[in-house]
């Protein structure tokens, strides 16, 4: 297992690891900071030095509990030392996003609580998210923007904590979860902001007001019962 330096810090941009393997490209650290791609969230890029030798981290991805980094040129070797370098432009900006679409379902819901979260992709200059809506009118667009803006000015903490298992799915907001993760995961992670309660492996900013203002740039209609949602964040 790869440690995740991301999960108790988003906010790291620099960190020393220890190369563990090398297969090709991929680079196995010790521990990183890199957010491998996974839940509708891009990958971090970034470098990693080797004395005053630099390879470009082009991707990150998670297999079986580990983060594989893929370079640009191979020249790594395995038990290396190397300092490791995140791209934080896009890191923060993917932060951003993220908690941004906490918020936008939190927006949803306030006007159609019943309405889940039914898939969504993190985009650097646009992101979405569908929803189980019957109906999204344009009306209710303005209403979702409106509140969504509302929390994000109300500087509203995201709070991040793990829970063990049992406790998590106590949390009326988790129970539905307790078939969906896998028993083998005896901590649940937790994000919290205001009343809204979550169980997310991403990376979120800490303060809803870092997000910016969330704009509703289209919707499109995915189904009967489906409706996507796609947003952006000024500036
Ligand atoms: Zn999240």
């Amino acid at each position: 297992m790869t440690k995740l330096l991301y999960l108790s810090d988003s906010y790291l941009k620099e960190f020393d690891a220890v190369v563990l393997r090398i297969e090709g490209n991929m680079v196995e650290l010790d521990k990183t900071a890199f957010y491998p791609e996974s839940g509708g969230q891009l990958s971090d890029t970034g470098m990693l030095c080797q004395g005053n030798e630099e390879f470009n981290v082009v991707k990150a991805i998670k297999q079986a509990g580990k983060v594989l980094h893929e370079i640009d040129r191979s020249g790594l070797k395995t038990g290396e030392k190397v300092h490791c370098t995140i791209d934080w432009q896009r890191r923060y900006k993917m932060m951003r996003m993220h908690t941004a679409a906490h918020i936008l379902t939190m927006a949803v819901q306030s006007i159609a609580p019943n309405a889940l979260v039914t898939g969504g992709q993190l985009g650097l200059e646009e992101s979405r998210d569908d929803y189980s809506l019957q109906e999204l009118t344009p009306e209710m667009v303005k209403e979702i923007e409106k509140k969504a803006n509302e929390i994000v000015n109300a500087s509203h903490k995201v709070l991040i904590k793990e829970l063990p298992r049992e406790e998590a799915f106590k949390l009326p907001q988790l129970f539905k979860l307790r078939d969906v993760l896998p028993p083998s995961i005896p901590m649940i992670r937790i994000v919290q902001i205001a009343g809204d309660v979550n169980a997310c492996g991403g990376t979120h900013v800490k303060n809803t007001k870092e997000v910016g203002r969330i704009k509703i740039t289209r919707t499109k209609s995915k189904g009967k019962s489906n409706k996507r949602i796609y947003f952006a964040l000024e500036p």
